[in-house]
């Protein structure tokens, strides 16, 4: 038996998802894919989160990271790597990471340079960045 007790008050649970929802979103723009069909996919990792979170209360403050890996993956069989890399110039373009997977305070890490780049939600203070294949450049 569980009592409603220990669960997360509703209010916190969407206030957790609406920032992690809102991180993801800045990125998705700082990286110029913010596109309608985008949205959705932010859309569908929150609608599943808020399941996940349900489930488990204690996860609240690992929402941003986990709904940034979410759109990360669904984006790479859609689109490409995001986002891409702007630590390491040369070689093989590659995805930054989100780390801790599942922690509080995610941040955008190169795994190859073991770089921090910045904070989920942070990438638009960070040039270079994009989604893998398109050359847009941010406005
Ligand atoms: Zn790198």
């Amino acid at each position: 038996m569980s009592g409603s007790s220990g669960a997360a008050p509703v209010d916190a649970l969407e206030q957790a998802l609406h920032a992690a929802r809102a991180l993801v979103l800045a990125d998705l723009v700082a990286g110029g894919v913010a596109e309608a069909d985008v949205v959705s996919l932010v859309e569908d990792s929150v609608a599943h989160r808020r399941w996940w979170v349900n489930e488990w209360p204690d996860g609240l403050p690992y929402l941003a990271g986990l709904v940034a890996q979410d759109v990360q993956d669904a984006l790479l069989e859609r689109y490409g790597r995001w986002p891409l890399c702007p630590v390491c110039g040369a070689g093989d373009p590659h995805a930054l990471d989100v780390q801790p997977e599942l922690g509080p305070d995610p941040h955008w890490v190169c795994g190859k340079a073991g770089v921090r780049v910045a904070a989920v939600g942070g990438l638009s203070r960070v040039p270079g960045h994009g989604v893998g294949g398109s050359g847009a450049s941010p406005a």
